[in-house]
């Protein structure tokens, strides 16, 4: 039975999974592990397997090296890589862009087809780059194959991936709204139709994929309609430390006025904002507290924090005509009874109540939240990107 390795590399990162892609849930994960400061005169690398975390502290100078040194880590725990029969390494891209709409079994022409979206996810694309070259250095008679961000969006209708500008300098630029998290989106919204044990093509669907990076999709018969991230993932709900939508006139306004570079708003939009810019933390368990300590800055951020998702709620309603399923997923829509009970609270007129015992507490399985008499079901989902990734490169051996 063979395994697949799936990578996540950032700038100065690798995240790593060893899956089992024939299992089901945490039980797929095999060992599950992050390099991280590279490049940095301290790094960290971590493998855990069987509930038990290994670290290592070191200077790790390059991904190369990062790779290399887990794969050390993973013979010292008794997991020799060679032994573990690996058939697939399955790399998370987030930019596809509109060359890559489904995955793709990587070869230098999509090594370099990958960097050259990187206009489109400078902060992503060339660090994919970089995880991609080592790992098929690292395991070079396996498949390697990419899996798209995006992938799950490319079809979206012309009424909701146009961005109502020239579209001579929308098609110059590739503007348009590519989504995010499809992964995430894709897996969730399958497994919804056969845990209901409902014909998925007649079901309206909202996924909330709430983690530190939050979006939101609607999804009709299978396929999704509309999404909330946009060009890039810095769109829609607010989120860790993205802002999420809007005004674009902010940008003119504090370019002209506070005299900030692009690289500036940029940083000051992606990095400094959302929960982090309300709160001074971007991980809700920090918002939880202050909501029990009634403290005002916690409860006015978590009400601009339900109000945007409650936006889209009503929005995607309207767009899919109604809605059958509303489900929540990812860090904090698996963790915060707070938000999913926030982001439903007084829409009993829209048929969403939710059951406040079903919602309590943290789920880690599949669960119906909401009471008997909703009309819509409400549930919470755990994703498993990795796994989804891991199943999607199974196919390419
Ligand atoms: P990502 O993959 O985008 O980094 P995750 O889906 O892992 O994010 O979600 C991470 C977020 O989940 C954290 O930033 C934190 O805000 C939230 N989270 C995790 N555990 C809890 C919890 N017990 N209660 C509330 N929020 C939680």
């Amino acid at each position: 039975m063979g395994t697949v390795f799936v990578i996540n590399s950032g700038s100065s990162s690798i995240k790593y999974q060893m899956v089992n892609p024939r299992l089901e849930g945490d039980d797929a994960i095999i060992a599950t592990g992050l390099v991280d400061q590279i490049g940095q005169p301290i790094g960290k690398y971590t493998l855990q397997h069987d509930g038990v975390k290994t670290e290592r502290i070191a200077e790790i100078p390059d991904h190369a090296e990062g790779l290399r040194m887990v794969e050390d880590l993973f013979t010292e725990v008794g997991l020799d890589l060679d032994e573990q029969n690996i058939v697939a390494v399955g790399h998370r891209i987030v930019q596809g862009g509109n060359v890559f709409d489904k995955p793709t079994l990587i070869d230098d022409k999509v090594v370099e087809q990958i960097d050259e979206l990187s206009s489109l996810a400078p902060l992503h694309n060339p660090a994919h780059v970089i995880g991609i070259k080592v790992a098929r250095k690292l395991m070079p008679n396996v498949p390697h194959v990419a899996v798209f961000d995006t992938a799950f969006f490319a079809d979206l209708p012309t009424a909701t991936r146009t961005y109502p500008i020239p579209q001579e300098v929308a098609e110059k630029y590739g503007i348009r709204r590519y989504g995010a998290h499809g992964t995430s989106h894709e897996y969730v919204s399958q497994q919804v139709p056969e845990l209901l044990n409902r014909d998925p093509d007649t079901l309206r669907q909202i996924v909330l994929h709430l983690g530190n990076g939050a979006s939101v999709s609607a999804i009709k018969c299978r396929k999704p309609i509309d999404t909330s991230m946009g060009l890039t993932p810095l769109q829609g709900l607010v989120m860790g430390t993205r802002c999420g939508d809007i005004d674009p006139s902010v940008v003119f306004h504090l370019m002209r006025t506070a005299g900030m570079t692009v690289d500036e708003v940029d940083h000051l939009f992606n990095r400094e904002s959302g929960m982090k810019a309300l709160i001074g933390s971007n991980d809700m368990r920090h918002l939880d507290e202050m909501i029990k300590a009634r403290d005002p800055r916690g409860l006015e951020a978590f009400k601009i924090y339900v109000t945007r998702i409650k936006h889209y709620i009503g929005a995607y309603m309207a767009e899919l005509g109604g809605v059958d399923v509303i489900t929540f997923t990812a860090g904090i829509g698996e963790n915060s009874e707070w938000i999913r009970e926030g982001a439903t609270d007084g829409l009993g007129e829209l048929g969403i109540k939710l059951d406040p015992e079903r919602n309590a507490g943290h789920i880690t399985e599949p669960r119906i939240i909401s009471s008997e008499d909703s009309k819509v079901i409400v549930m919470v989902v755990p994703t498993n990107e990795e796994l989804a990734i891991a199943r999607q490169a199974l196919e390419f051996v």
